[in-house]
């Protein structure tokens, strides 16, 4: 039996997550939930999984929640930072979901790094921010980490089993998101219900704008140089509009691995559940013969800047990439609110990079000084645009 802190229960992947789960209750048992501010939800779910504890954003909301389950099921309440850190730690638990989106999730997943925890890694805004200092945490205290992000469960299941003998180069496929095709000139107007109208994925709002501006592939890009220990020269970005191969590892003898499926989140979870046992998800077999041609293009990075923007900063190192994250998590924040132009999260990611260029990382306290530092330049930027 596993027994699963699940952060970030309430959103896409966490509902996923929980789907699964619900398939096999032999195998997994639930010991922790978080929802932030998501309280129906998260009460909902309490009641179907009866967890020990469940935490919420602050007082107030733990105050409602504590209502709604009264008399219902047994679940302690609790709120904060420091709870979510508490729950990713617990003696009790071997497996935890890391789906916090955004910088919020990196204190929670590091501290089920520090407790040589399973962590299923969604939140890739962690391995963005402080890859070095994660990986670091992960290795000392025994932890196993395995990807969620569908990309790099797809290599992570195309990598030889040992090593990395062989290999010559990751390929990262990339819908291109529901912009693709739109005139560059166009994508100034376009507005958030279009950009988080995903052709083929159905995700929390955040990543679907990232989807849109390819800064998530961008992201995924440095994800992939820290969990699987490579390079920048060795990971390329290919187009490729149906979603059904999610990613593909290449060796030095010809051969190119692909992972494929249907897109469907609950597939890289199920991996990661049960690895290195399978089990059933609940997806559709894949039909190929039904699917749509197989398209793979190039990326074009004048439609994306995005892209370029962090492959510069993985190559610039250190706090760069945590400034690029918080950057783009404020412009993606204004531009959901209507504040910003769709066009302009590329520019005020930009120009918050230029003003900070050289951000210490190497402890938690210089990552967390560059991720708030890059905030206020990028509101700054933001301000002076309005
Ligand atoms: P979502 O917005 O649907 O859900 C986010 C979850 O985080 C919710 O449970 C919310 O309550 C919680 N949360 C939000 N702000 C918080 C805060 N400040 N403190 C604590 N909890 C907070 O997001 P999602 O689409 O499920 O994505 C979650 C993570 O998984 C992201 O890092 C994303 O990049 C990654 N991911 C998602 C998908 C997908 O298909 N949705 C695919 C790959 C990777
Ligand atoms: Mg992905």
């Amino acid at each position: 039996m596993r027994r699963l802190t699940v952060l970030g229960a309430t959103g896409s992947i966490g509902v996923s997550t929980l789907d699964v789960v619900a398939r096999h209750p032999d195998r997994f048992e639930i010991v922790a939930l978080s929802g932030h501010r998501q309280i129906d939800r998260l009460a909902e779910q309490c009641i179907a999984f009866a967890p020990r504890i469940a935490v919420v954003a602050d007082a107030d909301a733990a105050v409602v929640l504590r209502e709604r389950l009264t008399g219902r099921v047994p679940t302690e309440v609790m709120h904060g930072v420091e709870a979510l850190e508490m729950v990713a730690a617990l003696p009790e638990v071997d497996t935890v979901m890391a789906a916090i989106v955004g910088a919020a999730g990196l204190r929670p997943a590091l501290a089920a790094a520090r407790a040589g925890k399973r962590i299923l890694l969604a939140n890739k805004e962690s391995l963005v921010m402080s890859g070095d200092l994660f990986m670091r945490e992960v290795s000392a205290h025994g932890a196993t980490l395995l990807p969620i992000d569908s990309e790099h469960n797809a290599v992570f299941q195309c990598m030889p089993a040992k090593g990395r003998e062989g290999v010559r180069r990751i390929l990262l496929t990339a819908s291109g998101g529901p912009f693709r095709r739109t005139p560059i000139a166009d994508l100034a107007n376009v507005t958030p219900e279009q950009a988080c109208a995903h052709p083929n994925w159905d995700m929390g709002r955040k990543i679907s704008v990232d989807s849109a501006t390819m800064m998530n592939k961008g992201l995924e890009v440095i994800e992939a140089r820290w969990l699987f220990d490579t390079p920048a020269e060795r990971i390329d970005v290919v187009i490729h509009p149906q979603s059904i191969v999610h990613s593909m590892v290449e060796y030095v003898d010809g051969s190119v691995l692909a992972q494929m499926g249907n897109p469907d989140m609950r597939t890289p979870i199920a991996h990661a559940l049960a690895w290195p046992e399978r089990i059933e998800s609940g997806v559709g077999v894949l039909d190929l013969a039904a699917a749509a041609d197989l398209v793979f293009e190039r990326p074009d990075l004048d439609r994306f800047p995005c892209l370029k923007l962090a492959f510069d900063a993985l190559r610039a190192g250190a706090g760069t990439p945590a400034v690029l994250n918080a950057a783009n998590e404020v412009a993606v924040a204004a531009f959901l609110e209507h504040r910003l132009g769709f066009r302009a999260i590329a520019d005020v990611i930009a120009a918050t990079l230029d003003t900070l260029p050289d951000q210490p990382s190497s402890t938690l306290d210089e990552v967390f000084a560059a991720d708030a530092a890059a905030r206020e330049v990028a509101r700054r930027q933001i301000g002076a645009r309005a």
